[in-house]
């Protein structure tokens, strides 16, 4: 696996991959991999014939109160792991190398970006829009693959790629558990032990909302609400949201349908902030 840091290498080589006619695709990572990363990274392995990983902790996506500074680096060990699971090349820019001085430009997915995480995050779409189509316009890929569990981001780039005319395809990857349910995340990290154990109440209690649905429940509110007190029966646990949405258009769901999901934010002690989601009806 090569590893560059600076955009005229990484572009040397997708040209290099281009003029022997080989298809590439990325997988945008911020880092401290675990399963659900790699995961996408041997998904990425079966849509074409090169993987670049670009891992890039992007400033522009973090609030001024968030985790930009602690988020967990570890270089090394990530590389080492994306070599392992078949990475061709590892694309870590700087800061200053991703954004000049001067840089002034910014993305916005104006409807998809402003609800759920993107009213408790203002801004933090618009991040991930402009790093996103940077990393486009640098590597060039015929396929990105987005994990599921940032649902709204999943939407957010989809959308971005239909309006902006990129041509290359999106693809979409299952949310990686861990065996109790919990979905894998690199801020899973910042809980403590206690933390932790109770954290499986965020996928259990989309169990719950998926059994009330499928069998006796027909009010949006009634679901949100069960939701929300089996969450916050923990010490310590705030719901941020958890909202019945269209899965397309991110719609606030006045009624069930094959399309609802049901998104949650939740916070832990103030300090960890966590998201799931899944489909009411799979
Ligand atoms: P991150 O490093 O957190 O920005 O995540 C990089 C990519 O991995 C994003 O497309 C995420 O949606 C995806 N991802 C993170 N955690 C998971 C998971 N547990 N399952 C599937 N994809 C994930």
């Amino acid at each position: 696996m090569n590893r560059y840091a600076d955009i005229a290498a990484m572009r040397q080589c997708r040209a290099s991959w281009q003029r022997q006619g080989l298809s590439a695709a990325l997988v945008p990572t911020m880092g401290f991999f675990h399963e659900g990363h790699l995961s996408l990274m041997r998904r990425a392995k079966t849509l074409a014939d090169r993987v670049v990983v670009s891992l890039f902790v992007n400033p522009m996506q973090f609030g001024p109160a968030e985790d930009l500074a602690s988020y967990p680096r570890y270089l090394e060990r990530d590389s080492a792991l994306a070599a392992e699971a078949g990475v061709d090349a590892l694309f870590t820019p700087t800061a200053a190398e991703m954004y000049s001085p001067n840089f002034q430009t910014k993305v916005v997915v104006s409807g998809l970006g402003q609800g759920l995480c993107g009213a408790s995050r203002p801004g933090h779409f618009d991040g991930v829009a402009t790093v996103v189509t940077k990393l486009f316009h640098i590597v060039a890929p015929d396929v990105a693959v987005f994990g599921e569990k940032d649902w709204q981001q999943l939407a957010v780039i989809r959308r971005l790629v239909a309006d902006l005319n990129f041509n290359l395809r999106i693809v979409g990857h299952p949310i990686v558990r861990e065996a109790d349910g919990l979905a894998m995340s690199s801020r899973n990290t910042y809980l403590t032990k206690e933390e932790r154990q109770a954290a499986v109440c965020l996928c259990r209690s989309l169990i719950m909302a998926q059994d009330l649905a499928q069998h006796k429940e027909t009010v949006v509110a009634a679901i949100e609400k069960a939701v929300r007190d089996f969450i916050e029966q923990n010490p310590g646990f705030s719901v941020e949201y958890a909202t019945v949405v269209d899965g397309a258009s991110l719609m606030p769901a006045a009624k069930l349908d094959e399309n609802s999901l049901l998104a949650l934010a939740v916070q832990v002690n103030g300090r960890v902030r966590l998201i799931d989601n899944a489909r009411l009806f799979c």
